[in-house]
C-alpha cells in the first residue's frame, strides 16, 4: 500500500467540485482535466486543481494547504524549521512597559547542521548565528498566552527557517520565521525591544496568519 496522500488527493481535500460552464459547438467534448476548477471549501475562493497542486509541490508538502488570495488554513500548517531546544523560565524583573509583572525569558537554541528536503538547498549545511537568542515576554496573562501559543509555532516548525538574513545578508543560515520576538530586555536598540504597547497583539496576529490560535493549542 502506497504510504501517506498524493499531492492530488491532499488537495481535493479542501475542494469542492464546481459545475463547469458547458461547452461550445460541436465536437467538444468536456473540459480536460487539466483545466478542471474547484472551491476551496471554506473561504469559497476557485482554483484550477492543478495550480493548487503546483503550489502544494512547492511548499514543505505536510498536508496543509494555504489559500493563495485570503490565507485560510486548511490542515495544519507546518514550517521548516531546523531541530533544536526552546526552554522557557521567569524571572524575577519587569520589562519597561510591563511594571506590573515579572518577565518570562524564553531561549531558543538551534545548532548548525545540514539542510533536509524541506530546505532551500538540500544537502548543503547552515550556519546558525547568535543562539541562544534569549526572548521576553511579560509574565502577564496575555504574555502567558502568547507563550502557550509560541510553543504551539515551535512544535509545528514555525519559529525559525533556513534562508538568507535580511540583517546580515548571509545565505543558508537559520532566520526568524514570520513570529515577532523581542530579543531586548531593558533597552531598544534594534527596534527588538521594549517597551512597546502593540507587542502582544502583534504577535497573536501573526500567529493567527500561521494557523496558531488560543483553541488551537488547548487540543
Ligand atoms: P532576518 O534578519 O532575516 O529577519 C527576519 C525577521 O526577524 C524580520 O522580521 C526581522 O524584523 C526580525 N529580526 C531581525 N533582527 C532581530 C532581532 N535582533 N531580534 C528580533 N527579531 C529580529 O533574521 P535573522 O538573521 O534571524 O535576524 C537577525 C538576528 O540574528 C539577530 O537577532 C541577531 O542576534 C542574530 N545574529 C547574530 C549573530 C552573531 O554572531 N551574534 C550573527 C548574525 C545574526
Ligand atoms: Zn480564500
Amino acid at each position: 500500500a502506497r504510504k501517506g496522500k498524493t499531492p492530488e488527493e491532499v488537495v481535493k481535500r479542501y475542494l469542492q467540485k464546481v459545475r463547469n460552464p458547458p461547452e461550445e459547438g460541436p465536437g467538444v467534448s468536456g473540459v480536460s482535466r487539466g483545466e478542471s476548477v474547484g472551491r476551496l471549501v471554506t473561504c469559497g475562493h476557485q482554483y484550477h486543481l492543478q495550480c493548487l497542486v503546483a503550489m502544494y509541490n512547492n511548499g514543505n508538502k505536510d498536508g496543509s494547504l494555504q489559500c493563495p488570495t485570503c490565507k485560510t488554513i486548511y490542515g495544519v500548517k507546518t514550517g521548516n524549521q531546523p531541530p533544536g531546544k526552546m526552554e522557557y523560565h521567569v524571572i524575577p524583573h519587569s520589562l519597561p512597559g510591563h511594571p506590573d509583572c515579572r518577565t518570562i525569558r524564553i531561549i531558543y537554541n538551534i545548532p548548525p547542521g545540514i539542510q533536509g528536503p524541506e530546505h532551500p538547498n538540500p544537502g548543503k549545511p547552515f550556519t546558525a548565528r547568535g543562539f541562544p537568542r534569549h526572548c521576553y515576554l511579560p509574565d502577564s496573562e496575555k504574555g502567558r498566552k502568547v507563550l502557550r501559543l509560541l510553543l504551539v509555532a515551535w512544535d509545528r516548525r514555525l519559529i525559525f527557517s533556513v534562508g538568507t538574513s535580511s540583517t546580515t545578508g548571509e545565505s543558508d543560515t537559520v532566520i526568524w520565521n514570520e513570529v515577532h520576538h523581542k530579543t531586548e530586555f531593558g533597552s531598544n536598540l534594534t527596534g527588538h525591544g521594549h517597551p512597546d504597547p502593540g507587542h502582544l497583539d502583534n504577535v497573536l496576529e501573526e500567529l493567527r496568519a500561521q494557523g496558531i490560535t488560543e483553541e488551537e493549542s488547548l487540543q
